[in-house]
């Protein structure tokens, strides 16, 4: 997690692969998501990660990036500031990340995992914004299309932009738009398009 990483917004990295580190999960048909906090840097006469409370400040005192989302979710919750805006990307594949959406951070809690306690986020989907140094990627989500589905169609269409086999900038797309009705759930409706066409497509449609 990086907070405010670019003026406007901050990014998180999501893994929901079996043997992930961390229990992100999706709720809410694919409109919130509820991500953990991270955990004390592995570090010699320090307990082992997964013994240790997530931490708030780190041992000089500053705030860590728990801290950081912790104040500004808090802040959005109580009313005095908009929510921050957060870039959601989920690694699908090993050195593979996806764009998720962008989703505003609403809430955020401590929790015990029943050996500790841990941070909890909750980040709900939003429509995309136009914000500088994203709109490349600012592309509508309406829905989060499931990791399985994500890998699935990764191996079919072998990691490459079905139009012209780029291997960068990959967007998840739906052939039949979730607005009119296309699913998130088949692998079928889902395919693989470099931002370019991703973007040619959108321009089509409107
Ligand atoms: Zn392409």
């Amino acid at each position: 997690m990086h907070f405010r990483l670019r003026p406007s917004f901050s990014v998180i990295l999501m893994s929901r692969r079996r043997n992930a580190p961390y229990r992100d999960r999706v709720e809410e048909n694919g409109r919130v998501l509820i991500y953990e906090g991270h955990d004390i840097p592995r570090k010699e006469g320090y307990p082992p990660p997964k013994n240790a409370d997530q931490p708030r400040k780190s041992p000089n005192g500053k705030l860590t990036q728990n801290g950081l989302f912790e104040e500004a979710a808090l802040r959005a919750k109580r009313g005095d500031a908009s929510p921050e805006t957060v870039a959601v990307y989920e690694k699908i594949h090993p050195g593979i990340w996806a764009f998720n959406g962008l989703f505003l951070l609403t809430d955020s809690y401590q929790e015990s995992d029943g050996n500790r306690l841990v941070f909890e986020f909750r980040l709900e989907l939003t429509d995309s914004l136009n914000l500088r140094g994203i709109h490349s990627y600012a592309l509508p989500h309406t829905r989060i299309i499931p990791s399985e589905v994500k890998q699935a169609v990764w191996k079919r269409d072998g990691g490459k932009c079905i139009q012209c086999g780029a291997t960068d900038n990959l967007h998840f797309d739906h052939d039949i738009p979730y607005s009119k009705g296309g699913s998130s759930l088949v692998v079928e409706n889902i395919r693989l398009l470099c931002a370019r066409h991703n973007l040619s497509k959108k321009d089509r449609i409107e």
